[in-house]
């Protein structure tokens, strides 16, 4: 026997659950359906464990798109302080990280718990590990073939992500039924994720790895002024996944590492203090120790301050705070946290997630071309774009 239902919605994480929170809220039958053995596993995962479940400063500046306004509506119709009103109102504790970045005090299990209780009291029905195998297009809405029958809905959403980190689940699935429509995609990469470099670069820095250290990096006109890490395999650390959501093969990136401090000025100021003293020393005062040896050696340079030029130390400073870097790859979708591109946001209606040219159908969170960058805004863009979808079923 066919089941019919008012909405069905593919994918159980944080968009899917949101809009089928709102849908169920106004009264219409819901079913949620996930491949997976639990609901909201990126949720879970996130932020360290405590997910990073919004940002206050959220708005479309924060977000990449092939249409920088699309985001806009949705962004403005549920914001960060509507969902703060949902984790405040099941008393779950909260504080600020940095940067406007909003975290669970104590897991990010209560996120999904709560968006598990608002399911129950919209009376969502939530079916898990279940095989969706065939999506058809009928007279007055959707027949959705799953691996334990059809089911029949007037609207369908799609909400299963992008495809970052297939080991969780992640499918381009979203991708393939905006094809079947004949949607437009925005070509996807892995965004958010660490950048590697080549062989010879890589083991001249190998000495590096594990360090972390304040820095700015930039690519073309965009900069971000967060922390960096050297790791094993290249460069990491969130001013790193935040410009490589702008970094693209072949392009290079500029290191400014401790980009508040003049280190020229405090190599020249550790010179006139005492000549005898090695560079590397007022270095190590303000560097790691191993960052500090690594510039004074890749210059060269050896013997006392004294001996350093106005122009060898600006030069010495330029190479720690004006680092050109090529990166040779992105460790791709096997870590990065989000998928640039996705369904064109042409295609959709931005106040409601409508696919224009196919009544019923709604595209919402990661699988859409809206990608934010790191600090709570993609969940904002998945609350959002999944509220304002469940407010117009
Ligand atoms: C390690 C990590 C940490 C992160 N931390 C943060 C953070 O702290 N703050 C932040 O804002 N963002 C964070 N993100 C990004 C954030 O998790 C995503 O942007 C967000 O989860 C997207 O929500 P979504 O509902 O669109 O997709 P998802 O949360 O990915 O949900 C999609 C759902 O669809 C299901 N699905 C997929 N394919 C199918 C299929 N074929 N059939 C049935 N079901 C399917 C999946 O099992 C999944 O449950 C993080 C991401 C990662 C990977």
């Amino acid at each position: 026997m066919t089941r019919k239902f008012d909405v069905v919605v593919l994918g159980a994480g944080a968009a899917g659950m949101m809009c089928a929170i709102r849908a169920g809220g106004r009264g219409r039958s819901v079913l949620v359906i996930d491949h997976a053995r639990a609901p909201g596993e990126k949720i879970r995962i996130s932020g360290g464990g405590r997910c990073n479940f919004t940002n206050i400063h959220a708005g479309a500046k924060n977000f990449l798109s092939a249409n920088p306004h699309f985001a806009k509506s949705a962004l403005a119709r549920y914001t960060p302080r509507d969902f703060l009103d949902m984790v405040e109102a099941h008393g779950i504790a909260w504080h600020e990280k940095t940067l406007g970045q909003l975290f669970c005090d104590e897991s990010a299990r209560d996120i999904i718990r709560m968006l598990l209780s608002e399911m129950k009291a919209a009376n969502v029905v939530l079916e898990l590990q279940k095989q969706v195998t065939t999506v058809e297009k009928t007279l007055d809405g959707f027949r959705i073939g799953t691996s334990d029958g059809p089911v029949e809905a007037l609207s369908l959403v799609i909400a299963t992500g992008g495809k970052s980190i297939p080991k969780m689940g992640a499918t381009g699935f979203a991708y393939d039924i905006a094809r079947q429509f004949g949607l437009k995609i925005v070509e996807t990469r892995p965004a958010l994720v660490p950048l590697t470099l080549d062989p010879n670069l890589l083991e001249k820095l190998s000495p590096l790895s594990g360090i972390g250290v304040p820095a700015e990096i930039r690519h073309g006109r965009t900069a971000f002024r967060e922390a960096l890490l050297f790791t094993h395999r290249g460069l990491s650390g969130p001013s790193i996944l935040q410009i490589s959501s702008y970094w693209r093969e072949g392009d290079e990136i500029t290191l400014a590492i401790e980009p508040d401090l003049d280190i020229a000025a405090a190599l020249k100021t550790g010179r006139k203090a005492n000549g005898r003293q090695a560079a590397q020393t007022v270095l190590a005062e303000i560097l790691p120790k191993r960052l500090a040896q690594f510039f004074v050696e890749s210059r060269g340079i050896t013997g006392h301050l004294a001996d350093l030029s106005d122009k060898a130390i600006d030069s010495l400073a330029g190479s720690i705070q004006n680092w050109t870097v090529r990166p040779a790859g992105s460790e791709g979708y096997r870590t990065a946290e989000v998928t640039l591109g996705g369904v064109d946001t042409s295609e959709l209606d931005s106040k409601t997630m409508q696919a224009k040219a196919v009544p019923g159908l709604y595209f919402i969170g990661e699988c859409v071309d809206v990608t934010g960058w790191l600090g709570g805004y993609n969940f904002q863009w998945a609350w959002a774009s999944g509220y304002v979808c469940g407010e117009s079923l």
